[in-house]
């Protein structure tokens, strides 16, 4: 028989309300010897949905009772429950004793203690939910930022979990069309002309790169998007910093050079944080520690997801500018044209042939934060972000994604090149496969296990 699993699901720390949650089988019965209503009711034949308020209490060794707090108890009956079990909670008031003590309580009355996640796990074993759902509500706890949350929510609500399921519904029908021509070629089967399965195929390995794509998105959201801030010394990288900062973060000098290292800051940007680092010009040096610091300055430049290009506009384009321009590659970036206040002598078009995106400002007198915010959001695709499919939220369902693309990319290969339907069936299996252990009816015991080994205990 299952175990019936106690845990405290909010956070340990002083706060009006703290809950413990009790969830299995035996619920009701091991909630009754720890929780006495005020009404004296038998809370065994407790009906779901209701709420009774009571004493928590223990029993000591000498078998006498000993009044731990007073709580609300609410009522769940399987299956209308987080779990699908039957299940209590107790209200207590949250401190970090009484919760505690309260739980000591539950596990003395025949509770066993619950793993990381093992509400969740049982809701997904139970049927309650998808396991892209339950990765969602652990995403959302730990969601910081308003989008963040909001991506998690898409999760949680089943959009990632429908759409991966479409997708793969159609890859099904393909296969079985497939099949049925592979396996009974003289039957009289309406089959699927060539172009329209190429056609149904793209669709899907489309879908799939647009999924994979949101993954970056929902990082970017979640976690900031990491931006490097290049360009030759004194161009008025710190002080670009420093204002979007909001505060003087790193040194601002007139010696060229002086920004040694790479400095790092997070701001926020209207709805998306930037994780900035200011570095020190890319250019070849002799002194050892500028060297490092340059050294440091070009893995910021590989690793950042968007580049900001400084340049100053009260002077020519030279040669150090040039070699910026020709380090940039194919990293989304923006060119900033700084020192707007000043006389105009940098030919802006010769840099605008490199870098498109392009926005002057003056980062002295904070003129041009706005428009290079909305260059960032446009650059980053990130002014409106379509929640509609939902996101990929990790790195688990990343993967089990980017197989199922690479499959059906094979697939489509295969067909192009004119090899057998069942040559091309195998590769649309290997992708519903994958798919299927994105949405997790697939997903083994491990992968599961690992999912909820990162959720926190109580949830
Ligand atoms: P970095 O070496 O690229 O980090 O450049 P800094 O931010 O240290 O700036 C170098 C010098 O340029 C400082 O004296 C700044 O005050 C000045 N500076 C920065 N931005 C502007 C600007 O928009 N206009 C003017 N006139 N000077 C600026």
């Amino acid at each position: 028989m299952q175990t019936t699993i106690a845990a405290i699901a909010t956070p340990l720390g002083t706060g009006g309300l703290g809950v413990v949650r009790l969830s299995g089988p035996r619920a009701y019965e091991i909630a009754a010897r720890v929780f006495v209503p005020l009404s004296g009711r038998d809370i065994r034949r407790q009906k779901g949905y209701t709420a009774l308020l009571g004493r928590v209490e223990r029993t000591l060794p000498n078998g006498g009772r000993e009044m731990l707090d007073q709580a609300v108890a609410l009522f769940f009956r399987a299956p209308k429950s987080y779990t699908g079990e039957d299940a209590v909670e107790l209200s207590c008031h949250g401190g970090v004793a009484v919760l505690q003590e309260t739980l000591r309580a539950l596990l003395d009355a025949g509770a066993e203690l619950a793993g990381p996640g093992e509400f969740s796990k049982r809701a997904v074993l139970a049927g309650k939910m998808t396991l892209t759902q339950a990765e969602g509500v652990m995403d959302l706890i730990n969601a910081q930022t308003r989008q963040g949350a909001a991506a998690a929510l898409s999760a949680m609500d089943g959009r990632l979990y429908r759409h991966a399921a479409a997708i793969r519904a159609d890859l099904v029908d393909l296969a079985a069309h497939l099949a049925a021509y592979v396996d009974y070629p003289d039957e009289d089967i309406p089959q699927l002309e060539e172009g329209v399965l190429s056609d149904r195929l793209q669709q899907a390995a489309d879908q799939l790169s647009a999924l994979l794509q949101s993954f970056d998105t929902g990082s970017m959201i979640r976690n900031g998007i990491d931006t490097a801030i290049v360009g030759k010394p004194n161009v008025g990288k710190s002080t670009l910093m420093n204002l979007l900062a909001g505060y003087q973060r790193s040194i601002v000098t007139q010696v060229p050079g002086t920004t040694r290292d790479v400095v790092e800051d997070r701001v926020q940007l209207g709805e998306v944080t930037l994780n900035l680092a200011d570095t020190a010009g890319i250019r070849e040096t002799d002194d050892l520690v500028e060297q490092l610091g340059v050294q440091r300055s070009r893995e910021k430049l590989e690793r950042a997801q968007l580049v900001l290009a400084l340049f100053d506009g009260s002077v020519p384009l030279d040669e150090e500018d040039r070699q910026l321009l020709s380090q940039i590659g194919d990293k989304p970036c923006i060119a900033v044209i700084n020192k707007q206040d000043k006389a105009q002598r940098l030919d802006v078009e010769a840099v605008r042939v490199q870098i498109p995106d392009l926005v002057t400002m003056s980062a002295r007198e904070e003129r041009g934060v706005e428009e290079l915010e909305q260059a960032i959001l446009r650059k980053l695709r990130l002014e409106r972000i379509d929640l509609q499919n939902g996101l990929l939220i990790n790195e688990r369902q990343r993967q089990a994604t980017s197989r199922a693309a690479a499959r059906v990319v094979d697939g489509l290969d295969a067909l192009r090149a004119g090899m057998t339907y069942d040559a091309v069936a195998v590769e649309i299996d290997e992708a519903i496969a994958a798919l299927s252990e994105l949405t997790g009816e697939s997903a083994g015991e491990q992968v599961i296990d690992a999912v909820f080994a990162n959720f926190c205990v109580g949830k």
